[in-house]
């Protein structure tokens, strides 16, 4: 298991793509065809990251936390992520918004959004992406409790089969307090679904 060698399969892979492309009558001997193999393999790669690197950044994010000075509903919302779907590898766009009841330590803001968007980068069903990303806010950071939102739009729904360019997966997961106390997690739904006007 080596980034070596899944980069030998994926460009083998693409090669293979773009004759396809060719028996579908494109002139792949086209310049805009030079080297397109590898380039839409490196692109892949940054799609999917290796299991052991997004592990290893999580376990990172995880030992740089602060203590906590209050109990307030810490939230980040609307983070953009990138990744694949499992069933089809095409891409899918996430819109993730989180939350957590601190208990006694705290991640840096920039650290939510940045660990959303490491999960995402992987070939993972977005149900368990959410429930992951919930997971890692109530057990391992050792939270009051935790919400997660997504919003997924799908390009194997929105580009090919149905073409339902408009449709939003919605996935959510609620732990902890979020799941005992309605009213906070009321607050949450309210807090991510808002159309506010942003900031800047
Ligand atoms: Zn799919």
């Amino acid at each position: 298991m080596t980034k070596e060698k899944a980069t030998e399969y994926m460009n083998v892979g693409f090669e293979n793509i773009v004759k396809g492309i060719g028996e579908l009558g494109y002139d792949i001997n086209d310049d805009n065809f030079k080297g397109t193999d590898e380039r839409a393999a490196r692109g892949f790669l940054q799609m999917v990251l290796p299991k052991k690197e997004v592990e290893a950044g999580i376990d990172a994010m995880l030992k740089k936390t602060f203590p906590a000075k209050y109990k307030e509903m810490v939230i980040s919302k609307h983070n953009v992520a990138f990744g694949v779907c499992p069933h089809h590898l095409l891409p899918v766009v996430y819109r993730i918004s989180m939350a957590y009841i601190p208990k006694d330590k705290v991640l840096g803001l920039s650290k939510l959004s940045r660990l959303a968007k490491l999960l995402a980068r992987g070939p993972v069903l977005q149900e368990d992406l959410t429930h992951d990303l919930c997971d890692i806010l109530h057990q391992r950071l050792g939270t009051e409790g935790a919400a997660v939102y997504v919003q997924g739009l799908h390009m194997c729904m929105a580009a090919r089969g149905i073409g339902a360019h408009e449709a939003r997966l919605v996935t959510n997961c609620v732990t902890g307090i979020f799941l005992d106390n309605m009213a906070t997690r009321q607050e949450f739904i309210k807090l991510v679904t808002d159309n506010h006007p942003t900031l800047v």
